[in-house]
């Protein structure tokens, strides 16, 4: 059999790392053809000799010239480079980690060229659904361990017997905390995520609940059903991935190793199932599994992602930029937590929204939002 050639956009982030680990471990099944990330130039060239790629792309173009030196080797720049790598014909899945709304323009190049995409970048579903959608979901795979679960449980399936579908959440570092008390948690407390080890910007999104709004968001795109349908759960131990509710009240639930090479792994694998890279779930030493209400009150993001999501048009491109700027905000020690969602608040609020079916309106709503909550912030 020949091995599945692989492109990860994104491969020094904490997706693309781990993607690399899967590929390191299944080499007659995975070769690795392409890597492009943002601007860890370092760490860029080691992983292209360690796995042997010659084709590289950095998105900052800085980083690039840089690299180009150091190596030798020629490295595309800038983000034409990340959606040229994305568009080769010769590869047949694109695994696209890309932090933020950079991972559309790829996203879309990829399925134009009619490659297989591994989506573990959010905000192509978030900002671009509706374009993503004309361009045939069937050749998504989604990478996100919530919706990879949700894609299991439909395996075999009808998807007009969904009743529902059960996004599960961990509630993140501040669960059952005041809004009082949130204003006054530090960058470290907002980092140190209980259960999953990801990037900063996806745990900050985690602490604040907004990472389960854009999974909403994306839940409904991938699986075509309306936000009345999509329920979230706060489940503090992760070890139920997501679950699907069905017509006659049987429930499918995903369970498992809470490690997201997991999910990485099952993208590039189904239908079949290769090893698992982590210890399994011991049942017998699993203890309570508890289930709570969301507090969309004190985690006032859930709340914003599901009314931009209804509302749609540009208005969850506009959720997702200012999430954006005001996360790196508060990363910068700017502002306190609770300021990333009264800022995403007030900026949806000044929105008007149009509809988000190409790439310039969403765009442009995108800069507009970041622009408008800059303004905001101190
Ligand atoms: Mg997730």
């Amino acid at each position: 059999m020949m091995p599945l050639r692989i492109a990860i956009l994104g491969s020094t982030g904490s997706i693309g790392r781990q993607t690399l680990d899967v590929a390191s471990r299944f080499p007659e099944r995975i070769e690795v053809v392409a890597l492009a990330a943002h601007s860890s130039s370092a760490l860029l060239l080691d992983q292209a000799r360690r796995f042997r790629v010659t084709r590289l792309a950095l998105g900052d173009p800085a980083s690039a010239a840089a690299a180009s030196l150091e190596s030798g080797l020629p490295i595309g720049a800038g983000s034409e480079a990340l959606v040229e790598l994305a568009s080769a014909g010769d590869v047949d899945i694109v695994l696209n980690a890309l932090v933020g709304a950079a991972g559309l323009r790829a996203s879309i190049a990829t399925l134009r060229t009619g490659t297989t995409l591994a989506l573990a970048n959010k905000e192509s579903l978030v900002a671009g659904g509706d374009i993503i959608r004309t361009l045939g979901m069937d050749r998504v795979v989604p990478v996100d361990s919530e919706h990879s679960a949700i894609f299991q449980c439909l395996l075999g399936e009808p998807l007009e017997a969904v009743a529902r579908l059960w996004l599960t959440a961990s509630g993140g570092p501040f669960r059952g905390m005041t809004a009082d008390a949130l204003g006054s948690v530090t960058v470290e407390q907002a980092l140190a995520h209980p259960r999953w080890t990801m990037g900063p910007k996806i745990t900050i999104d985690s602490a604040t609940l907004m990472n389960k709004g854009l999974e909403v968001i994306e839940a409904h795109h991938l699986f075509d059903l309306p936000y009345d349908r999509i329920e979230v759960v706060v489940h503090p131990q992760s070890c139920i991935h997501s679950m699907v509710e069905y017509a006659d009240g049987s429930v499918k639930a995903h369970l498992g190793a809470t490690d997201m090479r997991v999910p990485i792994q099952y993208a590039f694998s189904h239908p079949e199932r290769w090893d698992a890279p982590a210890p399994p779930v011991d049942f017998r030493t699993l203890g309570t599994l508890e289930f709570e209400e969301p507090d969309t009150r004190t985690f006032r993001s859930l709340a914003l992602a599901y009314e931009a999501g209804r509302a749609g048009g540009t208005l969850p491109a506009v959720l997702n930029a200012a999430n954006e700027v005001a996360v790196a905000a508060f990363l910068g020690g700017r502002v306190s937590l609770p300021v990333i969602a009264e800022t995403v608040e007030r900026v949806l609020e000044t929105h008007d929204r149009t509809p988000a079916d190409t790439l310039e309106a969403v765009e442009n709503a995108d800069a507009w939002a970041r622009r408008a909550a800059e303004r905001l912030l101190p």
